[in-house]
């Protein structure tokens, strides 16, 4: 049986989190058997073949004018009519805005089980298991599939991608008969929050402010260490309801869910509702006044001070690393 795995384009660019799920599909190929095939709607090739690298042995391209944006109810046909054909024992997406609507609706579609934001997957007895975190990341579910195929979306930057060089795949048409004017929702456009931003899903690196950095003014220290760490910002809830940073920058339960190699929380007390967004972030450094603060639970390096002191310091300090780098 094959796995299958939603390759998610944006503006002809293939998604870093397709890549990351191939990776893992690769990985389960070996236990579960069967080739790891894609499936992709786009208007047009966004160059399917060097996901061969990446692990896909075949791409199904599902060409529509209609699939240069996100249409959720084409998308969801598309990777329907490409289950029921090749009838796989897994389904893939990324657990992205976009893999976060889309699963659910071809789940429907194919009267199938999802696990929405899994952290691991593991064929453990010949069955599929997935790990997801529940109750605001406080427990780890393990969701087990009574039939195939099993749906799960994968939390981004979690899964690593693999590099088999030389590699590509093979690109084959999927034909999908869908009415674009039939749609019941369509999307009218597309507003990129900070053109030319790293999105924070996808950042390697992350530094946040909390209700800590005072007002939105002092957001400059902040912004100074993250260009010396070619970081992005993110934000608790207390300063975006504050009108200090936009939604787009919120970490937590409310906001993204971000898993970066090292995240800066600064200012941020470690609401249950924040660390939920943050803790698969592999390295976490704190810095705060209260050395009580519940975030320094998480951290693996904490700075018990003033931030308006550690900041600048640190930002130097990273300055003159970078000078000798
Ligand atoms: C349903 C629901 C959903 C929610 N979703 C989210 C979410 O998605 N994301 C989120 O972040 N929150 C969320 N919240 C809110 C959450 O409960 C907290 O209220 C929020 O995270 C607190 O933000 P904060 O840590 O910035 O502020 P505070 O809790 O006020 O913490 C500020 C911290 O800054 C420190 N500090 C102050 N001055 C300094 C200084 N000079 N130097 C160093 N440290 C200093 C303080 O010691 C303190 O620990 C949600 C709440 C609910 C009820």
């Amino acid at each position: 049986m094959s796995i299958l795995v939603f390759i998610e384009q944006r503006d002809g660019r293939v998604r870093a989190v397709s890549r990351e799920a191939l990776g893992e599909a690769t990985r389960l190929a070996a236990a579960l058997g069967g080739p790891v095939v894609g499936v992709c709607p786009a208007a047009t090739d966004p160059g399917l073949a060097a996901l061969g690298e990446a692990g896909a042995e075949r791409v199904l391209l599902a060409a529509h004018p209609a699939f240069a944006a996100y249409d959720a109810a084409g998308y969801a046909r598309a990777v329907a009519v490409a289950a029921e054909t090749l009838k796989p024992a897994l389904v893939l997406f990324g657990a992205s805005t976009m893999g976060r609507d889309l699963a659910p609706r071809v789940a429907a579609r194919l009267g199938a089980g999802l696990a929405s934001d899994c952290i691991a997957l593991a064929v453990e007895g010949g069955r599929l298991v997935a790990s997801r975190p529940v109750f605001a990341g406080k427990a780890l579910q393990k969701v087990a599939f009574p039939k195939a195929p099993a749906l799960a979306t994968l939390r981004p930057k979690v899964f690593a991608p693999v590099a088999l060089g030389g590699r590509s795949a093979a690109v084959e048409p999927l034909a999908v008969d869908f009415d674009a004017a039939a749609s019941r929702a369509k999307v009218l456009r597309v507003a990129a929050a900070g053109a030319g931003k790293v999105d924070l899903t996808e950042a390697e690196v992350i530094v946040s402010g909390g209700r800590g950095m005072k007002g939105p003014e002092h957001f400059q220290l902040l912004e100074d260490l993250a260009a010396a760490l070619g970081a992005s910002v993110g934000a608790s809830r207390a300063v975006v309801d504050a009108g200090w940073r936009p939604h787009s920058e919120q970490v937590g339960q409310t906001g993204k869910t971000v898993s970066p190699k090292l995240y800066v929380a600064v200012g941020i007390s470690g609401a249950i509702q924040h660390l939920t967004g943050m803790t698969s972030s592999r390295c976490i450094v704190a810095i705060n006044k209260d050395a009580e603060a519940p975030i320094f639970k998480v951290a693996d390096y904490g700075i018990v001070g003033d931030l308006f002191e550690i900041l600048p310091a640190l930002t130097e300090a990273v300055g003159k690393l970078n000078a000798h780098a």
